[in-house]
């Protein structure tokens, strides 16, 4: 198998139980016991009210597109055979906001506004990356 050339995400205390859930082909967030705040970035503390009471929560996966951009220039060698692609801030569901890919659409059919949901890409041992693909709302 060849090594993904692309920069992974550090895997740290804080961030475990999220990538562990993305392995298993769960989105997981993390949910303030305290206040009841749902946030990302992983982190073991809330942002809200700094409470470190933080709960796993295994979110529905879905959201929408909040903005986009279409990378035409890649950021380094180890992308250039992926451009164009979307790089895409996404509303989930629980309220978080988070920052992925749209796939499995040309991008200039990205829409804001799109419904989304979740899909898991398998990089390396560690790290199974969290991306979106459009979603149709029955
Ligand atoms: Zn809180």
């Amino acid at each position: 198998m060849s090594e993904y050339a692309k920069p992974l995400p550090d895997i740290t205390e804080s961030t475990k139980p999220f990538w562990e859930g993305c392995k298993a082909g769960k989105l997981l967030l993390p949910k303030c016991r305290s206040c009841g705040q749902m946030f990302f970035f992983p982190n073991h503390f809330c942002p809200e009210c700094l409470s470190e009471d933080v709960d796993w929560i295994d979110s529905s996966g879905k959201g929408v597109v909040h903005t986009f951009t279409i990378i035409s220039r890649p950021p380094s060698d180890a992308f250039a055979a992926d451009v164009p692609y979307v790089v895409a801030v996404i509303d989930l569901e629980e309220g978080p906001r988070m920052l992925s890919n749209v796939i499995g659409i040309p991008p200039e059919h990205v829409r804001v506004g799109m419904p989304v949901e979740v899909v898991f890409e398998r990089v390396s041992e560690e790290i199974t990356l969290p991306k979106f693909r459009p979603f149709d709302r029955v």
